[in-house]
């Protein structure tokens, strides 16, 4: 048989329909016969490769350690919250932070199902309500540097109420940063370990909701033995998945209950991602 999406190459490829970096799946059987080796790579390692490493899973991944490829490349860990050749903004859990309760951005820690707090400005409303979290990329070295990035943001009133936080280890730099511009902040240190719920913000691209789409579209090929996922039918589906063609809302929808704060969703694996603003994921009961 031939790829169902080049209609060129012999389907030869073994296609892991639940990606590897979720972890091993007892009796898992991959998809045979339908992709050629060229798309099984090229969706795996564009595709997928987001999907793995900046996602609402991705997160979830780390906090349950699960271990995922290494691309074969030896000492290299895979960076979860720094993924190469991806655009977009950085992951990170937003918690409440045990002592004032107020919601600060959090970062897994070396150790299975901890977290720490990264270095970040927080932005307070009259209320004491975090309104903003500006985090403080450790790329970051000097106060120019720092003004750019504030400027960046909506902090420039001087009288702005804002809580900064240095993470443990680098309270120096956070320090000299801001003593660079002349700005004396309090500084809060907070302890890390478990907080009590887990959300996170981020954005993602269009090649996470390709991976969706093709966890999803794969499942079903292997599972329903009477289409073979040439079909006419699939033709859009197919090319949104191989070559990012149409537009997300036309395959996936949203999934509600893990857009309220109050219970967790059915799946842990679900999130809600509108087309604007960040994606709501829930991991309670981990
Ligand atoms: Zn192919």
């Amino acid at each position: 048989m031939l790829c169902i999406y080049c209609k060129e190459g012999e389907a030869d490829a073994r296609e892991h329909y639940l990606p590897q970096c979720l972890g091993r799946f007892e009796n898992f059987e991959p998809l045979r016969d339908r992709l050629c080796n060229a798309c099984n790579h090229a969706i795996g390692s564009t595709v997928e490769r987001e999907f793995c490493r900046k996602s609402p899973e991705a997160v979830l991944r780390s906090t349950n350690w699960i271990k995922g490829q290494n691309a074969g490349k030896k000492n290299r860990k895979a960076q979860i919250y720094q993924p190469e050749n991806i655009g977009g903004r950085h992951l990170y859990f937003l918690a409440p932070d045990p002592e004032s309760g107020i919601d600060i951005l959090w970062q897994t820690d070396t150790k299975p199902g901890t977290v720490k707090e990264i270095s970040q400005i927080v932005i307070l409303n009259a209320q004491d309500n975090a309104v903003e979290h500006i985090p403080i990329p450790t790329e970051i070295k000097t106060g120019r540097e720092q003004s750019e990035l504030l400027s960046k943001g909506r902090v420039t009133a001087s009288n702005v109420k804002a809580l900064i936080i240095a993470a443990s280890g680098d309270e120096e730099r956070v320090q000299t940063l801001f003593a660079e511009i002349n700005q004396s902040v309090p500084m809060q240190r907070r302890k890390g370990g478990s907080v009590p719920r887990q959300f996170f913000t981020g954005e993602v691209t269009a090649f996470y909701f390709r991976a969706l789409a093709k966890i999803g579209f794969h499942y079903a090929l292997k599972f329903i033995p009477t289409i073979t996922g040439d079909e006419g039918a699939f033709r859009p589906l197919r090319n949104f998945i191989r070559n990012g063609v149409g537009d997300a809302s036309q395959f996936l929808s949203s999934c509600d209950p893990a857009s309220s704060s109050a219970g967790p969703p059915g799946h842990r694996l679900t999130a809600l991602a509108p087309q604007a603003g960040d994606i709501v994921g829930n991991s309670s009961g981990l």
